[in-house]
């Protein structure tokens, strides 16, 4: 198999002076056996726990052996010992809402961007091909991919939102069935949009979702809906479903792009999703990307954020790097209305965060406007845009989004503590100050193993 993906190099020859993307292509050092230790960075261990300032990470066999202050962590006999001193460490990202595009050698190329741009671990949310869904079920151990979690295709109606191409069932009956088909595949999630169209009638019904619900956690997978009003939410939530991306706010679709009058989610909302434990993934980058690039076009000229959009859309970039539309776009009648409405987004993320309702990250990259690895670090600038601080962004970028993958509760990587799989960023400047200095990043860690991050092209 031919891959675009990172060539590997051992911590060992990093170690040794090597600087970190500098081994012959193909060769892997296998990790020292004495472990590695990460000396002197500070440590953000995505808890939410008050950072470390000068700690000690000891990585062996592509797991945290032990992580914490200088002062109480030894460095074990025989480990290679790195100097990140003036550096700071996170896990890596987890981005719940990703859709890979195209095939084989494409995606390749798209874990690449993630990688370079640390998101070691996504989730694909509904437009997997059996095909698709193989390789994405094929990269939890691989070193040179995130770890993946797909939901398959997803599920509509006829003439539903993004319905072409997609499930879209007619009855009951049908709709368990193809969630089997979906479920003998082997995915993770089952996904449905449960969004209004223009013409009317449009959205699942009810009763489908709940057949669609029932089916999917029957067969090991879980629930997941795109939904923009709350009585969906509601609905799905006493259908047993408890994953949600986007928000109550009106979004897509008929009436969207203009503030709506009741835009905050009711206390009783909040109450069931607290007592049932629902989570949002909110998905602010999909509507703010729409103007972004016409607002900050010297992002375009960035070599690395032109990389990430070549992996999977060139006409994309090109269509931003068209002065004239870029001028249509921040010109438009309605676009301080399309900002207000966004607003409401962005205060819906942080009157769910702020009343305890978990809000994850993703960040739906794949769509045009929204480029792999690059865009999770936007998205965690628009949560603290949003009222978030840095470190609540953080949290929402790693451990929360982790702690909802299954199996639920057990997941082995999202912080930086003992035990966990090492999957980390370095950064050069301290995100807690600016939490756009997760840009700034050193270096990648996956699985215990650097990332080679010249693999995108871009440096
Ligand atoms: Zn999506």
């Amino acid at each position: 198999m031919t891959r675009f993906g990172a060539t590997i190099i051992g911590v060992a020859l990093l170690a040794a002076g090597c600087g970190g993307n500098t081994a012959p292509e193909g060769q892997a050092e296998p990790v020292e056996p004495g472990g590695v230790a990460l000396v002197g960075a500070q440590l953000i261990d995505g808890t939410g726990g008050a950072p470390v300032a000068d700690s000690v990470v000891v990585i062996r066999d592509g797991r945290i052996e032990s992580a914490g202050p200088r002062d109480t962590t030894p460095v074990p006999d025989g480990a290679e010992t790195v100097d990140l001193t003036g550096k700071t460490l996170m896990p890596g990202l987890v981005n719940l809402h990703v859709h890979y595009r195209e095939g084989a050698e494409e995606i390749e190329r798209q874990f690449d961007a993630q990688l370079h741009w640390g998101v070691t671990t996504a989730r694909s949310t509904g437009s997997d091909t059996p095909e698709r869904v193989a390789i994405l079920l094929d990269s939890a151990d691989r070193p040179d991919a995130p770890r993946t979690f797909t939901a398959g295709m997803g599920f509509s109606r006829p003439g539903g939102f993004n319905a072409a191409g997609r499930n879209a069932p007619e009855t009951e009956e049908e709709a368990r069935q193809l969630v089997r088909s979906q479920t003998d595949l082997g995915v993770h999630f089952i996904k449905m949009w449960v969004n209004e169209v223009a013409e009317p009638d449009r959205k699942i019904t009810p009763e489908i979702r709940s057949a669609i619900v029932e089916e999917a956690i029957a067969n090991g997978a879980i629930p997941v809906a795109h939904i923009d009003e709350e009585a969906d939410g509601r609905q799905l939530i006493e259908a047993g479903l408890t994953d949600f991306l986007h928000s109550t706010v009106l979004t897509f679709g008929p009436g969207s792009g203009a503030p709506v009058d009741d835009p905050d989610p009711s206390a009783e909302f909040i109450q069931m999703c607290l007592d049932s434990g629902a989570y949002f993934t909110p998905t602010l980058s999909i509507i703010q990307g729409n103007w972004h690039f016409a607002e900050n076009p010297a992002l375009l000229d960035d070599p690395e954020v032109q990389a990430s959009f070549a992996t999977y859309n060139p006409d994309a970039l090109a269509g931003w790097q068209d002065a004239e539309r870029r001028a249509s776009v921040v010109g438009a009648d309605n676009f301080e209305d399309r900002k207000a409405a966004f607003r409401q987004v962005q205060d819906f993320v942080r009157t769910m965060h702020e009343a305890g309702v978990k809000v994850a990250m993703g960040n739906d990259a794949g769509t045009p406007n929204v480029p792999f690895g690059w865009g999770m670090h936007h998205e965690m600038e628009l949560y603290v845009e949003a009222g978030l601080s840095p470190m609540d962004a953080i949290v929402a970028a790693t451990s929360l989004g982790a702690s909802q993958m299954p199996p639920v509760g057990q997941a082995d990587f999202g912080t930086l503590e003992a035990g966990m799989v090492a999957d980390l960023i370095v950064l050069n400047a301290d995100p807690l100050a600016d939490i756009a200095n997760t840009l700034d990043i050193d270096r990648v860690m996956r699985l215990g193993e650097w990332v080679d991050r010249t693999a995108l092209g871009a440096n």
